[in-house]
């Protein structure tokens, strides 16, 4: 048996930033990842020589001064090769052919868009001063004497849609405002304000992405926490964890692994990570039930094309393609029918210093319900109606897009697609959400977990918690540690 202070379950995101924080202050920590790789939705993968990345595409609040700045500046990531989106339009929204900017910079998003929408000028300030003092307060989820009282603020009880339908009045530039948000799950029934202005406002604070991908990130993240004296296991999948009065006493692994520790920290989904808990734990009936049925937000289908050489231009900027009237109605008619009526559609590069792209993703969200039935099965063994169902998908993404680029078929060489039944089998991700569970501004109390759990030393991490994304993973990671170290101390060297 090996002992620790703490043991973290999962070496996503937010696993190895909690290491990272917890091994500063020279906790003996040790991090168990089930996978043979390190990262979870951060991982990159090679196929005929060309990198692709799993999940991540791009950050946003990374200019100096935004608050993943700040945080990045304390794991030690800054100086990886960032590579900054065109400040003019980081995000192109393309609604039924028409194209609109979304700048990364808060002036021009508003100089921008009152060009083409000259009459809402003054609502497009109001709407882009709530995100800026939205985002301006995301410490305050740190923060003992605000936290306190922190969700019980408007932000979080308050609707997304409705906000928008009383800022701004024109429809057409909801629907603009609202386009880049496949990074998060549009929801009128549900979406909380204080989810779509943290993130909606980062990548107005500058928007980067990463030369050489996910695995950068994770690799210096290793790199710095195995400096630290943080053991990291690879192929160590926790199965169960062993309670004795109402402590957690140890975590055992499916190759007989024993970990033994005073805290245990996990950043897997919360139905998973109390799955984990025997009956014996002493958690009460109620509570499991209640993390069991919290809904998740979608999955998503991604297409993966390695193109020819020098065929098709590299673009400093991602684009949202839509064909509905409605953004917020998106993929509507896919998840009723489980058909490939897709209407909504991210396409994404990874940085490219040729003038040429060498890759371009395509993203659109998927039920899990359409894969379901193949979950016992193994990745690259599944039957031909699930090849079939792919390539559909495949089909009808690539159209979609090749309206918007035209040669795009032209210049593609292999393509590689993914379910969300790829991601829960590579990342462990409750039925492949891409953004965990589904937060709700109607119940607030139930869908922003906090850290605690009724076992006394067993705590949540990753993005199911406060907000999700690499900014809302990263912020999870010091809300998590403050409950183990204090929050001075967790946040030393941060705010
Ligand atoms: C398709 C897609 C695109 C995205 N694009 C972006 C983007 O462009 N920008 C952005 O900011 N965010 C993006 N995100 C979201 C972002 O990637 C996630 O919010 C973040 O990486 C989640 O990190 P995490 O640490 O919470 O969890 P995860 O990354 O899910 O990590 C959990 C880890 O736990 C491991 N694990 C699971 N069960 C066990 C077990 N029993 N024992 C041991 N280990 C276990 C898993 O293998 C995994 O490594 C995207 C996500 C997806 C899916």
């Amino acid at each position: 048996m090996r002992e620790y202070d703490v043991v973290i379950i999962g070496a996503g995101l937010g696993g190895l930033e909690c290491a990272s924080i917890l091994g500063r202050h020279g906790l003996k920590v040790a991090v168990l990842e089930k996978h043979f790789q390190l990262g979870g939705c951060l991982q990159s993968f090679r196929r005929s020589g060309a990198l692709f990345d799993a999940g991540f595409h791009y950050v946003g609040g990374l200019d100096e001064g935004r608050p993943l700045h700040r945080l990045f500046k304390y794991f030690g990531l800054l100086d990886l090769p960032w590579v900054k989106l065109d400040s003019d339009c980081s995000d192109e929204i393309v609604l039924n052919g028409k194209s609109y900017p979304l700048a990364g910079d808060h002036q021009r998003f508003v100089e921008q868009l009152s060009k083409m929408f000259p009459t809402q000028t003054d609502n497009l300030k109001k709407y882009n001063e709530a995100l800026s003092y939205v985002g301006e307060h995301i410490f305050d989820a740190l923060r003992p004497e605000s936290a306190a009282g922190f969700f019980q603020n408007e932000a979080f009880s308050s609707s997304a849609w409705e906000f928008l339908e009383r800022t701004i009045a024109d429809p057409v530039l909801r629907n603009v405002l609202s386009g880049s948000s496949l990074k998060l799950e549009l929801k009128k029934e549900t979406l909380p304000f204080y989810v779509f202005a943290q993130i909606n406002n980062s990548f107005i604070e500058g928007s980067y992405r990463l030369q050489g991908g996910g695995e950068t990130l994770v690799n210096r993240l290793v790199k710095n926490v195995e400096t630290m004296g943080v053991e990291v296991f690879t192929k160590s999948e926790v199965s169960r964890l062993e309670v004795a009065e109402g402590r957690i006493i140890a975590a055992h692994t499916t190759d007989g692994g024993v970990f033994a520790a005073d805290h245990f920290i996990s950043n897997i989904h919360p139905a998973a990570s109390i799955s984990l808990l025997g009956e014996d734990s002493g958690v009460r009936k109620a509570y499991r039930n209640r993390i069991m049925r919290l809904e998740n937000t979608y999955g998503m289908f991604t297409v993966n094309i390695k193109l020819k050489p020098n065929t098709l231009p590299y673009l400093n900027k991602n684009i949202f393609i839509y064909t509905t009237d409605d953004v917020w109605q998106a993929n509507k008619t896919a998840f009723e029918t489980n058909t490939p009526v897709i209407d909504s559609l991210m396409v994404s590069f990874p940085p490219s210093q040729s003038g040429f792209a060498e890759v371009v993703d395509l993203l659109t969200p998927m039920p899990f319900s359409l894969v379901e039935k193949w979950s016992g099965t193994n990745v690259g063994r599944r039957d031909a109606e699930y090849e079939k169902i792919k390539e559909e998908w495949s089909e009808a993404c690539i159209c979609m897009a090749e309206k918007q680029m035209p040669g795009l078929r032209l210049a593609i060489d292999r393509v590689y697609t993914s379910t969300p039944l790829t991601y829960l089998n590579y990342t462990g991700t409750s039925q492949g959400t891409a953004y965990g569970i589904r937060k709700d501004f109607n119940n607030t109390m139930l869908t922003f977990l906090p850290p605690k759990t009724p076992v006394a030393n067993y705590y949540l991490t990753g993005q199911n918690l406060n907000l999700h994304g690499i900014l809302g993973t990263s912020m999870s990671s010091f809300i998590t540690c403050s409950a183990i170290l204090g929050f001075e101390k967790a946040t030393e060297g941060l705010l």
